[in-house]
């Protein structure tokens, strides 16, 4: 089927309808699996476990098997949980996340709707575990050059260990790097995982010997915690333009955003992407951008009113539209602005 002549309203539905197929063909598949079990077919078919019938006849990945056998279980066990997963208030991920809560009253309601995220969240709520103390250990060197992958990690403890170290990118080939983690234990703690370079480690170092005179020895969490203050308290004023009150009224026929004006438009726009499509308000609240309403390339001015907050693609949508893909397509040379202000600067091309 191509896909060309239809607009994005008709793919949409389209992919909202094989969505659709697809939740019904994964509770199939879970009930296939779960009767392979129950009659342990696996055996006959040559393989010991039903994990390794997943991996050995079905081609499954570790991470694929293993979430597909623990629902499986869990859809025999509850046969409830299928209406969750074929309406979708339930994905085969958070499904799994909840495998050690399943007896609490409730639960599949509580985390019907939510994300990966915020199923984690609800398990930690649900079974708190104990802080973990500070870890700064160096990781095993790998034979080559390259950065160290997740092999060179110790062999995971469980295949749900596995399952959230390896990146679900099918076909991926070529040494990744461990991804940074942040999950939580409880409702309010939360174990950070992250693998730095010797540089890093060394400036850390550096930063803790500066703040020993204030804070407790060998508390990393506390230096951690400086850092992103500080860092948070320097990027906002920036940003956001807080800071001391003009004492000059603004120029409004510059492309330089004064630090009031640009702290009116965030404080209006609420921090957020104001890019809105039938209702749907996009939810970026990352790599933010003031967008000149009327473009600044063709007269408008740099006023909070003719200003708002737009994340990149946005901002680059809105100025394809403004000053046609030509000029825009040159974004790729784009720099930082060099008055410090939000968003990217193009020597070449005006922007909006
Ligand atoms: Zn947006």
């Amino acid at each position: 089927m191509s896909f060309q002549s239809l607009s994005f309203a008709e793919i949409a539905s389209r992919l909202y309808e094989i969505r659709r197929l697809e939740r019904g063909l994964l509770v199939e598949f879970l009930e296939a699996l779960g009767e392979m079990e129950e009659r342990r077919g696996f055996l006959e078919m040559g393989f010991p476990s039903l994990f390794s019938f997943c991996t050995g006849y079905l081609g499954l990945s570790n991470a694929a098997a293993f979430r597909r056998t623990t629902a499986a279980r869990m859809l025999r066990d509850r046969p409830e949980v299928r209406e969750y997963l074929a309406d979708g208030r339930l994905s085969l991920t958070t499904l799994v996340l909840l495998r050690d809560v399943m007896d609490e009253p409730g639960v599949l309601d509580r985390a019907a709707a939510k994300n990966e995220d915020q199923v984690k969240l609800l398990v930690a709520s649900l079974r708190p575990r104990p802080d973990v103390p500070p870890l700064f250990r160096r990781l095993p060197a790998t034979r080559t050059e390259s950065p160290p992958d997740a092999t060179s990690l110790p062999a995971p403890r469980d295949p749900a260990a596995s399952a959230e170290a390896t990146p679900p990118a099918a076909g991926a080939s070529g040494p990744e790097r461990p991804r940074a983690r942040l999950e939580p234990l409880s409702e309010d703690r939360r174990l950070l995982r992250v693998t730095v370079d010797a540089d890093f480690a060394e400036k850390l170092a550096r930063v803790a010997a500066l703040l020993s005179h204030r804070l407790e020895a060998g508390r990393l969490e506390q230096v951690l915690r400086a850092c992103v203050e500080t860092t948070l308290e320097v990027l906002e004023k920036r940003q956001r333009g807080v800071g001391r009150a003009p004492t000059k009224p603004p120029r409004t026929d510059s492309r330089y955003v004064p630090k009031a004006v640009r702290r009116e438009v965030w404080g209006r726009d609420g921090a957020r992407c104001t890019f809105t499509a039938g209702g749907q308000r996009c939810p970026a609240t990352h790599r933010l951008q003031l967008h000149h309403l009327h473009p600044y390339g063709l007269g408008g001015s740099t006023t909070a009113d003719n200003l708002t907050l737009r994340c990149q693609g946005h901002n680059l949508m809105a100025a394809r539209h403004d000053y046609g893909a030509e000029v825009v397509g040159r974004r790729h040379e784009a720099v930082p602005r060099p008055d410090g202000g939000r968003g990217w600067y193009y020597p070449a091309a005006t922007d909006g």
